[in-house]
């Protein structure tokens, strides 16, 4: 591209993780950067839910891989505990079956060694160890070739992973199921069931997705923490650095159009009808949005439509502000169902939600040993098929509504549900909320050793537009949203002549 400068703009459509980060990157090189976001407040998935007179984390809880956060401080000249005091936590989760049987994951690789060997026998604790040691193998293969890199197709990740040594390649099993893979390592079906939730991380079902998604494991193995105040304080505070940076992130501005002219991307017209002319569009909110044609026609052949079949989860969630519940909570829950194969198949195979839903609870008052006083704020989660454009649900997610509370009190988890504290949100609301995912909350399902290469880049078909978010490279989770954002500034950058990142992207 030529006769580019670093005051051409950059409209950045969306102010989700991945549109917030990318801002940043970009505002850093000295860019002259617009946040568009539809919505009343940044953050997107990572959003804050008002309830009952306070204020709760109404969409992600886990917060992991800190190193990204910690690099994109460290590029704007800040440290991100100085803004955001994590706190590790010393057990990772609980996991409850309905026979009253626990186990506790612990930061500690040798006390969860320990816990499993109590919980399941010493062949597991070795299973554990073999397992552990995998997914670590899987993880640092694919951190520089895959996470860190822009989108590879299959011969340029073979020929990225070989570069690290041959061996490389047989680490990351493309190639078997993770339902297969933890087989091999655990005799005990719950073990089996525990770790093979860590696919459900991408919206994925443990039965179909590859073995590599092990990697999931040592990821939360290398520190889960938890974030003062809330998940959702990591939007404002990005926000904040923005400002700091001089770009204001406009809320309640919708893009109705992206517009191009001479075959490249020129600007985007907002729902009022105003014109915001720019030389690059980073596009955060859902890429299927695209396709669907929500975006106009000049975009619509731009990245590939993720069809309904290949969707990955969405989620029914409740947030609830409940008198403190008299019952053995940690921070992170999860209260297995009787039989994941079956979960699963219902989910993906025929779309309905599970008769016995698995439900994750993420107590927010709770960490490290503190408990709250009076009340205390949960959100529940169970996954759900992303039917959000097709039903509008609720029948179906009353009886789940009811399924859910019976498990929980089966599981020894009995919640004082009452009208005006508990605020539910469907597949059909997150649908709404981010047009064009069908409700899906993780882009595309990750099945197949191939999903991971059909997902998008950040450059797609039309020149000066670029993508960014959890369906994109290099998947969904908040740092991989991230890292998202990151390559996608790296390519603007790149493709604008910026002298750092001619090689880079
Ligand atoms: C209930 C729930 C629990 C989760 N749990 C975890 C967890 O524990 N840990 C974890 O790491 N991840 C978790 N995730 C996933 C994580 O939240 C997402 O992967 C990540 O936040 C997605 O970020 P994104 O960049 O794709 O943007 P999104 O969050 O999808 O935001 C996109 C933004 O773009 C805006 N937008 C869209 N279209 C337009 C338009 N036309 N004009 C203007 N603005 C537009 C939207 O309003 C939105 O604000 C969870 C998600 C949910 C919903």
């Amino acid at each position: 591209m030529s006769g580019a400068t670093r005051r051409d703009r950059v409209v950045v459509v969306g102010a989700g993780v991945g549109g917030l980060v990318a801002a940043l990157w970009l505002a850093a090189d000295g860019l002259d950067v617009t946040v568009l976001e539809a919505a009343d407040a940044p953050g997107g998935k990572l959003q804050a839910q008002p309830l009952a007179g306070t204020w709760l984390d109404a969409g992600p809880t886990v917060f992991t891989m800190r190193w990204v956060f910690d690099a994109l401080a460290a590029r704007l000249g800040k440290r991100l505990d100085d803004a955001l005091p994590l706190a590790p936590l010393h057990t990772l989760a609980r996991h409850t079956w309905r026979d009253g049987s626990q186990l506790d994951l612990f930061a500690d690789f040798e006390a969860t060694v320990d816990a499993i060997g109590r919980f399941a026998g010493a062949a597991d604790a070795r299973g554990f160890r073999a397992f552990s040691a995998r997914a670590r193998a899987q993880h640092d293969t694919l951190l520089p070739s895959f996470m860190n890199a822009q989108r590879p197709n299959p011969v340029s990740l073979s020929w990225r992973v070989a570069t690290h040594g041959l061996a490389g390649l047989g680490r990351i099993s493309p190639f078997g199921s993770m339902w297969h893979g933890l087989g091999r390592h655990f005799q005990d079906a719950r073990l089996r069931q525990l770790f093979g939730r860590y696919a459900t991380y991408c919206g994925s079902s443990p039965l179909l997705a590859p073995a590599t998604l092990m990697l999931v494991a040592h990821v939360e193995q290398q520190g889960v923490w938890s974030v003062p105040g809330g998940m959702h304080r990591l939007a404002s505070t990005l926000a904040t650095w923005l400002a700091e940076l001089g770009v204001l992130v406009r809320c309640g501005a919708r893009v109705s159009e992206l517009q191009q002219q001479g075959g490249r991307i020129s600007g985007v017209v907002l729902a009022s009808g105003e014109v915001v002319p720019a030389r690059c569009v980073v596009f955060n909110g859902d890429v299927s949005a695209l396709a669907a044609g929500h975006l106009g026609p000049a975009v619509q052949r731009a990245a590939p439509a993720v069809t309904a079949q290949r969707r990955s989860l969405s989620a029914i969630t409740w947030t609830a502000v409940l008198p403190r519940v008299q019952a053995d909570l940690l921070r992170h829950n999860v209260y297995f169902s009787d039989d994941s194969p079956r979960e699963f198949r219902a989910l993906f195979a025929q779309r309905r939600l599970p008769t016995q839903p698995t439900v994750y609870v993420c107590a927010q008052d709770r960490e490290n040993g503190h408990t709250p006083s009076d009340t205390e704020r949960l959100l529940c989660l169970v996954n759900a098929p992303a039917d959000g454009d097709t039903t509008d649900g609720q029948v179906n997610a009353d009886a789940c509504e009811q399924r859910m509370l019976a498990h929980l009190a089966q599981c020894g988890l009995p919640l004082p549900w009452e009208q005006g504290t508990v605020r539910r949100s469907t597949p059909h609301d997150f649908e709404r909320r981010y047009p064009g995912s069908g409700g899906a909350l993780y882009g595309r399902a990750s099945h197949g050793w191939q999903a991971s290469f059909a997902r998008a880049g950040a450059r797609c078909a039309l020149p000066g537009l670029y993508l960014a978010g959890g369906g994109v490279h290099p998947g969904p989770g908040v740092p991989m949203a991230a890292l998202s954002g990151q390559r996608a500034a790296e390519c603007v950058a790149h493709d604008l002549g910026l002298a750092d990142h001619r090689r880079s992207a």
